[in-house]
């Protein structure tokens, strides 16, 4: 089930040309409509194809406003219902509102190590490309390995 945006609090990144919720969406769904023109409310963002949203929370997670929320199934979280995530540098806080009006919160961490201190190839070998050439690397084209696509193999054609 989708993402939405509630615009009362959305202040579309404070005008930034890519706002947060766009930088992180894996699927190119959220928006800012900078004049309104889509939705009415200028400078809000939405999310433009709901259907394609795949709950993965990013963009409720990144929100500096927490202005966006997930709708549930309603067999998870029924109506009224709500799950939503409040993230800091180092930990996460989950605020589930229960219809009945019981709320109840759970705080994990979320790293070991200060924001920003890891180096990612810290203690990795440099890369060769010479290495490409070695059986068993996934790009190479082997028997069972890697083979391009073909069109006739296509389902949906
Ligand atoms: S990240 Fe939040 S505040 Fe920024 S544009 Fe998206 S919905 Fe609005
Ligand atoms: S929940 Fe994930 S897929 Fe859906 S709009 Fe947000 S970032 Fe994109």
């Amino acid at each position: 089930m989708p993402t939405f945006v509630r615009t009362e609090k959305c202040d579309g990144c404070k005008g930034q040309d890519k706002t947060a919720c766009m930088y992180i969406c894996p699927h190119d769904l959220m928006k800012l409509d900078k004049d309104g023109s889509d939705t009415g409310h200028a400078m809000k963002a939405f999310n433009q194809e709901p259907e394609q949203c795949w709950e993965c929370y990013s963009c409720v997670k990144i929100c500096p406003q927490g202005a966006i929320e997930c709708r549930h199934y309603a067999d998870v979280v029924p109506l009224g219902g709500s799950v939503q995530p409040m993230r800091g540098s180092d930990s996460i806080m989950w605020t589930i509102k229960f219809r009945n009006g019981n709320i109840k919160r759970f705080k994990f961490p979320i790293r070991t190590t200060p924001e920003g201190s890891i180096d990612p190839f810290g203690g990795k070998p440099m890369p060769k490309l010479a290495d490409l050439n070695i059986d068993g690397v996934f790009t190479k084209e082997v028997m069972g390995g890697f083979r391009a696509g073909n069109p006739a193999e296509l389902i949906r054609k």
